[in-house]
């Protein structure tokens, strides 16, 4: 798999250590609350799993699955949840975990509809942010890196499916995407 990765953005150690101070962070400023750590599948999955054992509080998880209607590697913005949370988040902090915030329509849409539930407190945590191609201001409480305009892979990201399982960040060689 390493043999289709032209360059690594994000070393496994470094994702670790930032990992790690974000959960420190969060659990110093929500000491004393119980919270609820809100995944987007499927790209927040190895993300969600590393930052949950760094929070030293009492926390649940629960997660979304939602579908862009726009096509390709770019975002529509209108957004299908195809499973919605098993939680009623509704006086709950939520902290909603993505991968990464490209244009931020995803994730603008998403915290429309969990603002509409009446959550206690409602904050994002990303691993990574483009904010090159940012074309909604979202306030992103806990960002681990940002990277250029290129399409990343590895730490739960995919490129047609595959490559969640690598431990860096990754750009992929240009003949990965010739075919497709
Ligand atoms: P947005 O709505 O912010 O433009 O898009 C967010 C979603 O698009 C992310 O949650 C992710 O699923 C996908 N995405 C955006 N940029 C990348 C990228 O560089 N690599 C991968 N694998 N997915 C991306
Ligand atoms: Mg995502
Ligand atoms: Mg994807």
């Amino acid at each position: 798999m390493m043999g289709d990765v032209a360059e690594i953005l994000v070393p496994s150690a470094e994702i670790q250590e930032k990992v790690r101070e974000m959960g420190e962070r969060i659990t110093r400023d929500y000491a004393g609350e119980r919270l609820l750590l809100v995944g987007v599948l499927r790209g927040a999955v190895v993300v969600m799993g590393d930052l949950m054992r760094n929070i030293d509080l009492p926390c649940e998880i629960d997660f979304m699955d939602i579908s862009s209607y726009g096509s390709g590697t770019s975002s529509s913005g209108v957004v299908r949840i195809l499973k919605d949370l098993e939680e009623d988040i509704s006086g709950r902090h939520v902290l909603v975990v993505e991968d990464i915030i490209d244009t931020g329509l995803t994730l603008s849409y998403l915290l429309r509809s969990l603002r509409a539930r009446k959550p206690a407190s409602l904050e994002i945590c990303a691993l990574l942010s483009k904010p090159s191609r940012r074309r909604v201001e979202l306030d992103v409480k806990y960002l681990g890196f940002e990277v250029p305009d290129e399409f990343v892979v590895g730490y739960g990201l995919d490129y047609a499916g595959a490559y969640r399982n690598l431990p860096d960040i990754c750009v992929l060689k240009e003949e990965i995407f010739a075919g497709s």
